[in-house]
């Protein structure tokens, strides 16, 4: 075995597949590209997802990579085992439709036994049990003692449908005494005695929806082997801490702190984390990440505040983390020429942010030692949500951090309550953002307006003054909603009824998200924002970018408005003035004078006289000229309004020309196409039109045809045309059948009297009728009793009915009987009770409701003996 420097080991292998015909590549950045289901790039093979699937060609079938990844998911562990990292380098040989299983194990055996000479009989191999291949592969062309290929079910890579397939680990014995002891000990015990550094899939089959295995044509292979621990192996370190990938990270933080490596447990591990966090942090703001709450940034902001709370742990009070960036930095001397190149960088954000927490962090770690403490005497295990969430988002606590420290005490945070108490906050900070983008105005009289300029073409400015819940700060930090001016914008501001430009600024350090553009009282745009990752600060450059779709959107609506209000003009008369207007990305709606609505004739017309104007494709000219020219040359100008003695023209030559000061579109071609989609009065005299433009049109359009065709589909007709016809006829078959439904109603009620004329009973010298009807609903039943009760000279009729799950009762009663005692109200009372209902009515005719069919037989034997009562 020969000792190999991690940096050697790295290019060694590289080399090697060079020398085997594959391209050698650059590792990849962490952020994946077009990949917004991944966080960071995890794998060596993420970065060429593209190339396995067949959507992107690779440059060639053959390729090689030292591959940086970040692996969060077991961050708790970091330190405590020898090789859990959150960073970490994946050696890689790929074959894309290129060799397959006999290469690629032949070279992993090469490599590891000629280059690295490995000693065979140290070496392990597993494969999947049902892989013959690679079994023969293994034992007759390498020539490994078959006693020592291990067959494993779980070796078998895939993650749902997609290219997947058998592989075959390495593992190398470390020897008896890095065991655990057992008698069972092999391949595959938990303990640290075999050690796998070698992971080779064979990609060779496509499992379809249903479950299929299908051999695929283009078989891939993909390997991974993690370059610490090889080079731990090779530098014969128990863990991968210390190697020089990582050690000279603990010996800085070792000397920082004045504590020694080795000798206590739990103080290794704060130094273990240390190395590792400060190679993630790194490597991380190397490509481009920002400290944040969301997404990546919020991953760096955990890694980096866990860092500082195990050097606070070693007893290191000051900030240190930029000299741990030196160590990572002449590790990995000559292998990311970017980081050579970034490090003030890389400083310069971990140093902010250490800043930041510092400050917060001694006053959190009081709070929650005194939480802890009154947990401990309370006897309880779990602290709540709110606090939790306090510790958040009054000291920049991740949850995670918060949660660990419990755990270190034998507790837990209740995270349910957690995550409620944050998406509270969410929606708070959403609803704050959205209320019209309010922010206080602070004292504004230092600044030089006269230096401050708007210019359409503008790309990057620089900060002139932030201000934040009224007061004019230095800088802002993420997660902060403030004011901010530039020197020079191009943002649109709000005003005219047109809304602001949206976009984002982005600093070296930070980017803000612009959630509009307003005007001072002096005229001075400023800007509505909050920062999402990182930091801004005053002073420094930044580079705009407007939401040039968003912009368009508005445009094409303001410009339409334009045309709409000539339209009107035309078609309804010159005395339509503008009432108001709003525009937005969205729709446009348009306020004007008109005493009645506007007909759907009349709307029509509006449509095709401005989609007309838009075919002509006229350019919009903007211009600027002295209010009397202006109005001279019939400019239509908003009453009450003030305008300036220089005003600003916005005219559609030949059709409308008014005095307008917002964003337009070039020409009136790119509005596209003008949907009117209501019109309403809002006031007395004024009137609203509601229209779309653009995509927003074609949008609802399309919408509208969907219906339609469904409509077409429910009816059965081949084209929407033939949609009016079939409706026709349906209504009138519809109504033909309602007539027939009544007649049959009317014939079966008159059946029915009959029939229960069958069941009549004299009590005293009434005739009595108690019985069950076939009835749809009360009025047919009603319908019934009384035709059955005509034909009575003298009587008393009590039906029943039940559907589904009720009763319906009716008692009717002729005036002989009435005069004989008989009162239908008291009777159906007693009779509704039996069937769970109640009702009443007056002497000869009386209704009620119940909800138990089954015992109708009892609310009969109740009518009967009240009636016998009743005629005693
Ligand atoms: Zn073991
Ligand atoms: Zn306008």
């Amino acid at each position: 075995m020969k000792f190999m420097s991690g940096n050697e080991l790295r290019d060694r292998y590289l080399q090697f597949f060079v020398g085997k015909g594959h391209l050698r590549l650059p590792s990849a950045s962490l952020i994946p590209q077009d990949d917004p289901t991944l966080l960071m790039i995890g794998a060596g093979m993420a970065p060429f997802k593209p190339f396995f699937t067949g959507k992107m060609k690779p440059p060639r079938t053959r390729i090689t990579t030292s591959q940086r990844c970040v692996r969060t998911g077991d961050i708790e562990n970091v330190g405590r085992t020898a090789r859990h990292q959150t960073y970490f380098e994946m050696l890689g040989n790929f074959s894309f439709g290129d060799y397959f299983k006999r290469e690629a194990i032949t070279w992993a055996w090469e490599f590891l036994t000629k280059e690295l000479e490995l000693p065979e009989e140290k070496l392990w191999v597993t494969i999947y049990p049902k892989d013959e291949e690679a079994y023969k592969i293994w034992t007759e062309e390498v020539g490994v003692n078959p006693a020592h290929i291990v067959k494993m079910e779980d070796n078998f890579w895939e993650i749902g449908p997609g290219p997947c397939g058998p592989d075959s680990e390495i593992y190398v014995d470390l020897g008896e005494d890095r065991g655990c002891g057992s008698p069972d000990c092999a391949v595959g015990c938990d303990c640290d005695r075999f050690l796998e550094i070698w992971n080779l899939v064979f990609t060779q089959y496509d499992r379809t929806e249903d479950g299929e295995y299908v051999p695929l044509v283009n078989k891939n292979i993909d390997t991974g082997a993690g370059l610490e621990r090889l080079a731990s192996v090779l530098q014969g370190k128990r863990t991968n801490f210390e190697t020089d990938l990582l050690y000279p990270i603990i010996e800085y933080a070792s000397k920082v702190s004045g504590v020694a490596y080795g000798k206590d447990e739990a103080q290794d591990i704060s130094l273990k984390v240390i190395a590792d966090h400060a190679r993630s942090m790194t490597v991380m703001i190397m490509d481009g990440i920002l400290p944040s709450n969301e997404g990546r940034g919020y991953v760096l902001r955990r890694i980096l505040r866990r860092a500082i709370r195990h050097g606070r742990m070693l007893g290191i009070e000051d900030k240190f983390l930029t000299g741990a960036v030196d160590a990572v930095i002449k590790i990995y001397d000559g292998v990311f020429e970017e980081l050579t190149a970034k490090q003030e960088y890389i400083k310069k954000v971990i140093s902010l942010e250490e800043d930041r927490f510092h400050t917060t962090l001694t006053q959190g770690m009081e709070l929650l030692n005194g939480y802890i403490e009154n947990l401990k005497k309370e006897g309880k295990t779990v602290l709540s949500g709110d606090l939790s969430f306090q510790l958040y988002d009054t000291f920049g606590f991740p949850w995670e951090l918060t949660d660990e420290i419990l755990q270190e005490n034998g507790m837990e945070l209740d995270k349910a309550a957690f995550d409620a108490a944050m998406k509270q906050q969410r929606e708070r900070a959403r609803a704050a953002r959205q209320d019209n983008q309010r922010v206080e105005i602070p004292d504004l009289r230092s600044l030089d307006t006269e230096q401050l300029t708007v210019d359409e073409t503008a790309t990057s400015a620089s900060i002139a003054c932030i201000w934040k819940d009224g007061e004019l700060v230095d800088a802002l930090q993420d997660g902060e909603t403030a004011g901010i001016i530039l020197d020079v914008t191009p943002f649109h501001a709000e005003g005219g009824g047109q809304v602001g430009d949206t976009g984002t600024f982005e600093g070296e350090f930070g980017k803000v998200t612009v959630e509009t553009a307003k005007k001072l009282p002096n005229g001075t745009v400023y800007h509505v924002g909050y920062v999402t990752e990182g930091t801004v600060k005053v002073g420094e450059r930044v580079n705009l970018v407007i939401d040039q779709v968003k912009k368009l959107a508005s445009a094409r609506n303001h410009t339409a408005t334009h045309l709409l209000q000539a339209a009107l003009k035309q078609v309804v008369g010159e005395h339509v003035n503008q009432a108001g207007s709003a525009v937005g990305p969205d729709r446009l709606r348009f306020d004007f004078s008109n005493f009645e609505p506007v007909t759907a004739e009349q709307l029509a017309e509006i449509e095709a006289v401005v989609n007309e104007e838009i075919l002509k494709g006229t350019d919009v000219e903007i211009c600027e000229m002295k209010q009397d020219e202006a109005k001279a040359k019939g400019a239509m100008a908003l009453f009450g309004e003030k305008y300036g003695d220089v005003v600003r023209v916005v005219s559609v030559p030949g059709f409308s020309m008014e005095l307008c000061g917002g964003a337009h579109v070039k020409n009136v071609g790119q509005i596209g196409m003008f949907k009117i989609v209501s019109e309403s009065g809002v006031a007395s005299g004024v009137r609203r039109v509601e229209a779309l433009t653009g995509k927003a049109a074609i949008a609802y359009m399309n919408a509208k045809q969907q219906i339609l065709q469904q409509v077409a589909e429910k009816l059965r007709v081949p084209v929407e045309e033939e949609i009016p016809g079939r409706m026709d006829s349906l209504l009138a078959e519809s109504k033909q059948l309602q007539h027939q439904v009544n007649e049959f109603h009317a014939a079966r009620a008159k059946a029915d009297a009959e029939n229960l004329l069958q069941a009549v009973q004299e009590v005293n010298g009434v005739q009595v009728i108690v019985a069950k009807a076939d009835a749809a609903d009360m009025d047919e039943l009603r319908s019934i009793a009384d035709m059955t009760c005509d034909k009575l000279k003298n009587g008393v009729v009590v039906l029943a009915t039940a559907a589904e799950d009720k009763v319906n009762l009716v008692v009717k009663a002729s005036g002989e009987a009435v005069k004989k005692g008989i009162h239908a109200g008291k009777i159906i009372k007693e009779a509704a009770k039996a069937v769970g209902g109640g009702g009443g009515g007056r002497p000869d005719m009386a209704q009620a409701g119940g909800r138990q069919p089954e015992n109708i037989p009892a609310a009969f034997e109740k009518a009967q003996s009240v009636i016998k009562e009743q005629l005693k």
